[in-house]
């Protein structure tokens, strides 16, 4: 190459050079952005790799709470249960499924709270439920039925459960078995209705003695003038009429001189002391009391009492006692029928074991046949104000009399028979 050619390449050469020279420069300028990006995604990496760290523990240990609160939960000796506002149970820990009696969860966990809270406790129940969705904390006491079939009283508190927006999404309730506990309230209100009656009755009992007293002088002095009276006036033929009249008034002022005489013996616990005695006597004694009542009430009492009634050996007032009970409450019972449909009919017979038998029998509307067999149970009452101690107290009379007292449905199906035997004294001393 001549030095021509040279020179006419030059501007060739300066050209190439500069590309060069730009060429580094941007490629010096991409190596360092990517060496800046690289740093950047590494330091993105290392910042990430931590949140996911941190994100492991945290998950970890909400795992971990979730875990504990469950635990919490499924050892809680209470029952606790989480309910949709329809009622649908979504969550019951074990104690909840032994409280209703479910042998596995699948049995509770969505049915209704309402296939398992008491029908009549059901208006009560959607009350707490729409005031806990009102936000409000409750409790209520109510019964439920078992799943077998049983009604257990409870006690339950109630809250919500809410969400992050604070709309709430299920209630939470902590129920637990008080049965105990209002069987015991129950009992404690018997005995102090037992109380309060028995201070009426001694009440009652004291304001008895004081009239017995205070009216038997009069009605003796009454029998006394009106029989003097009467023979005096007996033998006059101009006053037949009046002696007829007198005759009458001596035969009432009696009767009612003998009343009040049953009625002081009653009170008095005259033959407190053991004896022999006749149940006829015995019937005779209480019908002379209860006649009065009878009479009130429209009653008609029919007695049959066997002449040759073994002779027994009790307590009188005690015996009395049984007797004027079942009688007074057959007449209370016969409360419900027709006037004209009341009668009682008292028999006493030899029973085929030779025991002196009394049957009393009325046509009242009886029991229902399942709760015959409670009738001697103490505390069974039917009554508003009834105690039901009566019949089991007679039974234990009877029964520590060597006898025994027993109630069956009236064969014609109204009425109640009650009977009682008590053993002879012996052979020798029946009656003639
Ligand atoms: P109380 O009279 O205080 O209820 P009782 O022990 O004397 O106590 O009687 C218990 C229950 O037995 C009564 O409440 C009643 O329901 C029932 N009963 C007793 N006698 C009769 C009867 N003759 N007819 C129907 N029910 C009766």
């Amino acid at each position: 190459m001549n030095a021509n050619e040279i020179v006419s390449d030059l501007p060739i050469l300066g050209l190439w050079q500069s590309f060069c020279a730009v060429f580094v420069v941007l490629a010096a300028a991409v190596m360092i952005y990517v060496a800046r990006l690289n740093a950047r995604l590494r330091s993105a990496k290392a910042i990430l790799e931590k949140e996911v760290a941190e994100r492991h523990v945290a998950e970890a240990r909400l795992a971990q709470n979730e875990r504990h609160l469950r635990q919490i939960i499924e050892t809680e000796p209470e029952c606790v249960k989480v309910h949709s506002r329809d009622g649908t149970i979504l969550e019951m820990n074990p104690a909840g499924l032994r409280l209703v009696e479910a042998d596995e969860r699948g049995e509770v966990i969505g049915i209704s709270v309402y296939d398992l809270v008491a029908p009549d406790f059901a208006p009560a129940y959607r009350l707490l439920t729409d005031a806990v969705y009102a936000g409000a904390v409750k409790k209520l006491e109510f019964e439920i039925i078992s799943l077998k079939k049983r009604r257990l009283w409870m006690e339950t508190h109630a809250a919500p459960l809410m969400d992050g927006d604070g709309n709430v999404t299920a209630i939470l309730a902590i129920t637990r078995n008080i049965s105990a506990q209002k069987l015991y309230e129950q009992h404690l209100r018997r005995e102090y209705r037992e109380l309060a009656h028995a201070s009426r009755m001694d009440t009652m009992g004291q304001l008895a003695t004081m009239l017995a007293h205070e009216l038997n002088q009069p009605l003796t002095a009454i029998a006394n003038y009106s029989r003097g009276a009467h023979l005096r006036l007996r033998g006059s033929p101009a006053n037949a009429d009046v002696a007829a009249a007198m005759e009458h008034v001596c035969a009432q002022a009696e009767r009612a001189a003998n009343i009040i005489r049953s009625l002081r013996g009653f009170i008095s616990k005259e033959g407190e002391t053991v004896s022999s005695l006749s149940m006829n006597d015995v019937v005779g004694q209480v019908l002379s009391i209860a006649e009065i009542e009878a009479r009130a009430q429209h009653v008609v009492i029919e007695c049959e009492l066997a002449s040759n009634l073994p002779v027994v050996l009790g307590e009188r007032t005690q015996l009395e006692q049984v007797v004027l009970n079942i009688v007074r409450n057959g007449f209370e019972a016969m409360e419900c029928v027709p006037a004209s449909q009341r009668r009682m009919r008292i028999t006493t017979s030899t029973a085929s074991t030779g025991m002196a038998r009394v049957c009393i029998d009325d046509t009242g509307p009886g029991l229902p046949p399942d709760e015959i067999g409670k009738l001697f149970t103490p505390f069974f009452t039917t009554k508003q104000a009834g105690m039901g101690m009566g019949l089991s107290i007679c039974r234990s009379i009877v029964e520590a009399h060597g006898g025994n007292l027993s109630a069956a449905q009236h064969e014609a199906g109204q009425g109640l028979s009650f009977a009682f035997e008590l053993p002879p004294l012996g052979e020798h001393l029946v009656l003639q």
